[in-house]
């Protein structure tokens, strides 16, 4: 018996990164993976031909979680294919790093809506079938920004200190229904969005870590997993660090 056997999870953004991650991790614990992505067409078909390799089922859509009506179409189509959907992982996530000095307002909006609004939009949409079935595991990718700050990330940092309190808020309105919410907050993980970045200052940020290294996608799916699996049925409304130490 794997973990998540006969579960259908929704990942939002994983053509690649973290995403990407927990949808290898959850389909080798059993679920069925539907995820999402805006612009990777070739990375979302070379993901789904992979998982479905391994024997898994997996289906990619191409949906702009920022967009409200789009969510709920996506999850009318997914309810319609699959018939359920246990577990949200609410992952979409971008970066417009600058100054606040130079930030532009349409940078601001950008991250708003992308990485917190999106949120809003795939949570409202799930939770009738979740409220229906009285059961779900909502996780949402916050940061270790969102809890400490960050010089040059105003608003990526605001958007993920956003997350941590919707996050406890639907928490605390799900959980008689048996509805979970937790967040994740990643510290420094090795992915596009990190490859970005100079290698002198990726290697000042692992020095500064205890653990002496960056974080990988497994490292995030690895507790995605406990937390969308009945392993965590007494957890919610938590924000779990992770981050070789970095924020202690
Ligand atoms: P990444 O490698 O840049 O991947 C981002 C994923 O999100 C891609 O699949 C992308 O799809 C998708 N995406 C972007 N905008 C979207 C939208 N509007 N609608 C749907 N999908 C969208 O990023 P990552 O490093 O894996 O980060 C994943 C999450 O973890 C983000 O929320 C990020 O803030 C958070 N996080 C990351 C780190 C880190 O160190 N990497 C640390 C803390 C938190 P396309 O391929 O189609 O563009």
């Amino acid at each position: 018996m794997n973990l998540l056997d006969g579960k259908v999870a929704l990942i939002t953004g994983a053509s690649r990164g973290i995403g990407k991650g927990i949808a290898q991790k959850f389909v080798e614990a059993g679920a069925t993976v539907v995820f999402t992505y805006v612009s990777s067409d070739d990375k979302a078909r070379a993901l789904e031909a992979e998982l479905t390799a391994k024997g898994g089922t997996a289906k990619g859509f191409k949906s702009n979680a920022a967009e409200f009506d789009a969510a709920q179409t996506l999850v009318d189509d997914v309810m319609a294919e699959f018939g359920r959907i246990d577990i949200v992982i609410n992952n979409a996530g971008i970066t417009r790093d600058n100054l606040l000095m130079r930030m532009s307002e349409e940078h601001w909006d950008e991250i708003m809506n992308i990485n917190l609004k999106s949120c809003f939009n795939i949570t409202k949409a799930v939770m009738r079938p979740m409220l229906k079935a009285r059961s779900g595991s909502i996780i949402n990718m916050s940061s270790v920004v969102g809890v400490k700050g960050n010089a040059g990330q105003a608003n990526y940092a605001a958007s993920k200190a956003g997350i941590i309190g919707f996050t406890k808020s639907v928490a605390a309105e799900l959980g008689s229904r048996n509805i979970r919410c937790n967040a994740i907050a990643p510290g420094f993980i090795e992915t596009e969005m990190t490859g970005a970045l100079d290698e002198k200052v990726v290697q000042e940020w692992r020095d500064a870590i205890p653990l002496k290294r960056g974080g990988s996608t497994e490292d995030v799916a690895n507790l995605a997993l406990f937390l969308a699996s009945d392993m965590s049925a007494y957890i919610t409304g938590q924000v779990i660090n992770v981050d070789g130490g970095m924020l202690m």
